[in-house]
């Protein structure tokens, strides 16, 4: 017989934030045991499936024994040359495929480990807030210490470098960004690119730009890749990922892009911790970075749609909301007197509408809860419905 043991979880593990969702969740599971008719507004995961020809190529490809070993961890050279192709076609920024780019089994986990490529015990790591917890939680794995740059509707959303004090500064060894942005909606412009690269260029700190809903736009109007403007290579790397853009975030794929030495240092963590993403995978992710726009403008049309047609039913019931020009985000004020959780927990008791608290991102979100789009628009009006009766 062996005696039970208690193992200690790791300080990183004891550090991490208390995850507020899980309270959501409890919440959800609740109403759902109650028969509530539940409308699910609350998840960034697309809704619809990934495109056809997409999956036809994955079934062909997965019958390939080639594919059934171990695939190299920067992955194929096709995959890489297919990322470099896209990157021109879209954004007129040429790669070489051999130096510029990783391949990421989804952009979650490149942006998981990127500070375990550089970051001491000590480090500072700046992080948009509200933002993707993922950057400050991976932070905090490799012993850094995060500086929130809070993220105002009165700058735009955008981080005000500005304002950073020195001392953190110093320390800062990566700044991350994330536009179009998830939870806010907001993009960014030539001028804060501009600002950020100078930024990142005077203070020796390298940018990790996270573009996982460039082709997730609306109105035409098509946000920029950082790797658009002069300079950028020198101080950065932009994460991508197949999972909005191909509604494909089941596959676990996604790619890093730009600075040589970033894409190096990035790999060799990889190559010590992971083996790549399966090949047959890759071999999908060729035929989905060759999409018809056609197929996308679809996708585009349809969460536009939505779009409208939330934005247009919270703003007549009085709620102040950013209208987004991409991501499947709206970002809405929470009415006065309530806060984030309170405003979350009315709708969902009240009104069989699960969102997400704008606090669960991080301070600087207390005030605003967050609608994804991912329901029909006939559901949508029905939230809307809901929602009218409790206000
Ligand atoms: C969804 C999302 C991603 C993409 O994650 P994958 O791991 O590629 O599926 C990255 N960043 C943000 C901010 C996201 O919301």
């Amino acid at each position: 017989m062996s005696k039970k043991i208690t193992i200690e979880p790791a300080k990183r593990v004891k550090d991490l934030p208390p995850y507020l969702f899980a309270t959501i969740d409890k919440m959800k599971v609740k109403a759902l045991s109650k028969g509530v008719d539940l409308i699910d507004l609350s998840i960034g995961d697309p809704d619809t499936p990934t495109p056809k020809h997409i999956v036809e190529r994955m079934r062909k490809a997965v019958t390939n024994p080639a594919h059934h070993q171990y695939p190299s961890y920067v992955g194929m050279l096709s995959f890489r040359q297919a990322v470099a192709d896209w990157y021109k076609k879209r954004f007129n920024v040429t790669l070489d495929p051999k130096t510029e780019v990783v391949s990421l089994i989804g952009s979650k986990e490149g942006i998981g480990h990127m500070p375990l490529a550089f970051v001491n015990p000590g480090d500072y790591v700046l992080v948009p807030s509200p933002g993707y917890p993922v950057y400050p939680v991976a932070t905090l794995f490799a012993g850094g210490k995060g500086y929130e740059m809070p993220l105002l509707e009165k700058n735009d959303y955008l981080p005000d470098l500005d304002s950073i004090p020195e001392t953190v500064l110093k320390k800062a060894k990566l700044i991350f960004v994330n536009y179009p942005n998830n939870p806010t909606g907001a993009c960014a412009d030539r001028a804060f690119y501009t600002k950020l690269i100078k930024f990142a260029s005077d203070n020796n700190i390298l940018i990790c730009h996270d573009a996982a809903y460039s082709e997730m736009y609306f109105d035409e109007e098509k946000p920029l890749s950082f790797l658009q403007l002069p300079g950028a290579r020198n101080v950065g790397i932009e994460f991508h990922s197949l999972s909005k853009t191909y509604n494909m975030t089941g596959w676990r794929i996604g790619f890093a892009v730009g600075n040589k030495d970033a894409v190096a240092a990035l790999g060799k963590i990889k190559s010590n911790i992971d083996s790549g993403i399966f090949q047959a995978i890759q071999e999908a992710g060729i035929e989905a970075l060759q999409t018809d726009d056609k197929v996308l403008a679809k996708i585009r049309k349809m969460y536009q749609g939505r779009r409208d047609a939330l934005y247009k039913g919270l703003t007549k019931l009085g709620l102040e909301v950013s209208k987004p020009k991409a991501t499947f985000y709206l970002w809405v004020r929470c009415p006065k007197g309530l806060s984030s959780m309170d405003f979350t927990t009315l709708l969902l008791n009240k009104a069989g509408i699960l969102t997400t608290p704008g606090s669960g991102f991080g301070k600087p979100g207390e005030g605003y809860i967050r609608f994804a789009l991912t329901v029909p628009v006939k559901r949508i009006k029905e939230a809307v419905a809901r929602i009218e009766k409790v206000l």
